[in-house]
């Protein structure tokens, strides 16, 4: 067929960008889950409560009792690349909150119905406010100070994404899977899941102030007393670099690799470097295609790491990925080294 004639260039229309820049961002509704408990985490809180429906494609609400929005600046918080995390390029570069791009809440605005309710803390007008996003219409209400952001009817304006949802019981279970990756990283910090009405997770907070202690207790809670016990700690230093978490014995593989969790500076990545060195560090304990279970903390010097990489940040770039390779590696070979040896004396002895 003979090529369409051509149009001239124009700039498309902000609420085209953004919903085109919304598919980077939000495939379901567990995304939205990450992005919205991002921002919680963000604001401080110690508390996180999510209510769903129907897998979160109905309502996803994220309440949190974190610093809040003052009510003058909530308008501003479903604008495109408006954030007030970062404001220069010095700042990006050692970035330590969740979020810096202002990209997440205009993203999911631009294909669902968002509605903020949110109280400043130490705010002297004495009550909250509530802006609707579709109508722009902002109105006292009632709350403690924090935030509750809620998201409904998710992808109504976007049929032809709203099609490759899967059932309300898999979105549900990926929604989960979100929140399990925030709470492994944040044992001081409590969540508490609701689904249709019925509270599906609840994890409380740790007051252990010693981070292992406080990542046993979690762990135990989130993935079960068995992996717990089926698991050993490790802390690992090599230079400018520290591997720290605990990783499962080779009695505790899986025939699915559901259990890595892999953190970079607090933040949960999928990474290649990471998955790899982990594998080889169990190569002569696992057979076949068995899957070694681990939570990873990786602690690097910012300027060594790029998490500007992709739009949900899941994906990071290392400066030298050789050297967290060994890391990981050396982490996990240490771990898994001792009780085998301890094992041994008893067997001689
Ligand atoms: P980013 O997190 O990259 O800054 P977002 O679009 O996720 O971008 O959020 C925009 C802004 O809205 C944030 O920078 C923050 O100031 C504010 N905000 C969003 N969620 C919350 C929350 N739960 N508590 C306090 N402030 C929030
Ligand atoms: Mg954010």
């Amino acid at each position: 067929p003979a090529p369409a004639p051509r149009r001239p260039i124009r700039e498309l229309p902000d609420e085209l960008i953004s919903q085109i820049a919304a598919g980077e961002v939000v495939e379901r509704p567990a995304s939205v889950v990450r992005e919205l408990v991002d921002n919680a985490l963000d604001a401080g809180a110690h508390q996180i409560t999510l209510r769903l429906l129907a897998g979160g494609v109905r309502l996803i609400s994220v309440e949190d009792d974190g610093g809040g929005i003052p009510r003058e600046e909530l308008p501003a918080a479903l604008k495109r690349h408006a954030t007030s995390k970062i404001s220069n390029l010095a700042e990006l570069e050692s970035v330590h909150t969740m979020g810096f791009r202002g990209e997440a809440l205009a993203a999911i605005h631009s294909i669902a119905d968002v509605s903020l309710l949110s109280r400043e803390v130490g705010s002297d007008d004495g009550h909250a406010w509530m802006l609707h996003g579709r109508t722009g219409e902002l109105a006292p209400a009632a709350r403690t100070h924090g935030t509750t952001v809620e998201v409904r009817e998710l992808f109504y304006a976007t049929p032809a994404r709203r099609k490759f949802l899967k059932t309300d019981a898999t979105e549900l279970a990926h929604c989960l899977e979100a929140v399990r990756r925030h709470a492994l990283a944040r044992p001081d910090v409590g969540f508490a899941v609701w689904h249709e009405g019925k509270l599906v997770e609840q994890w409380r907070v740790c007051h252990q102030g010693e981070p292992q202690a406080a990542l046993a207790q979690r762990l135990g809670d989130v993935l079960g007393q068995d992996f717990l016990a089926q698991s050993l700690a490790l802390d690992w230093q090599g230079q400018g670099i520290r591997v720290w978490g605990r990783t499962g014995l080779p009695d505790a593989a899986r025939a699915r690799a559901d259990r890595q969790f892999a953190y970079v500076n607090g933040r949960f990545v999928r990474d290649k470097v990471i998955s790899h060195a982990a594998r080889s560090a169990y190569e002569d304990v696992l057979h076949g295609q068995r899957q070694p279970s681990y939570a990873l903390f990786i602690e690097i010097d910012p300027t060594r790491v790029d998490v500007n990489v992709h739009p949900t940040k899941i994906e990071v770039r290392f400066r030298d990925g050789r050297e967290v390779h060994q890391a990981v590696r050396h982490a996990i070979e240490n771990a898994l080294a001792k009780p085998r040896s301890a094992a041994g004396t008893e067997a001689a002895g």
